[in-house]
């Protein structure tokens, strides 16, 4: 259907739904103006009653400020829903990565780790080896997708290797990782 079909339909709803009530009166000039801007966003960007009108929905979680912030609101939140979201194919591109081999997590130690599953510090019982995120770009992906309580206990590999965290990317009783052999892999998938 024609932008112009629907235009005015859907200027109504989304005035109504967002209570914008310092937009001029249906019937002016100046109300007719308005919807032609609009309009013309809309035309430019092709956009469609749907589209439209999830966008409207949407922005009911960052309602704009001002009148004149709604049309390129709306034309940002469209924009924004057309672009690809990351899927898991994504992860065929990954393979490359040094840390993670495309797996997207990488097994990091604690620094007091002695080859025992948990170490006891200040009477608290740790991981002595846990899962961390890569800090490759599947792994930001996979950090960013992950909810933040989860977050707080897995950790960053950039981190990690920055010296920033408790954790080593070699196992501190063991060999180096580039010594290590196929069993370091067995050995270490843990859960945090
Ligand atoms: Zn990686």
């Amino acid at each position: 259907m024609l932008v112009k079909n629907w235009i005015v339909d859907f200027f109504e709803k989304h005035r109504a739904r967002f209570g914008i009530t310092d937009w001029d009166a249906p019937g002016t000039e100046a109300y007719r103006d308005q919807v032609r801007m609009m309009l013309i966003a809309f035309k430019t960007h092709d956009v469609n009653e749907k589209e439209a009108n999830d966008a409207s929905l949407a922005l009911g979680m960052v309602p704009p400020r001002f009148r004149n912030d709604h049309i390129p609101a709306l034309i940002g939140m469209i924009t924004d829903r057309r672009k690809p979201k990351a899927t898991p194919d994504v992860q065929e591109e990954f393979h490359d990565c040094g840390y993670c081999e495309g797996a997207g997590f990488v097994t990091v130690y604690h620094r007091l780790y002695n080859g025992s599953r948990t170490i006891e510090l200040r009477n608290k019982l740790l991981a002595g080896v846990v899962t961390a995120h890569c800090n490759c770009t599947l792994g930001r992906q996979l950090r960013a997708r992950t909810d933040p309580e989860t977050v707080l206990r897995m950790p960053d590999l950039a981190d990690v290797i920055s010296g920033r965290s408790r954790y080593l990317l070699d196992d501190p009783c063991g060999k180096p990782v580039a010594a290590a052999g196929p069993d370091k892999k067995k050995a270490g998938r843990g859960t945090p």
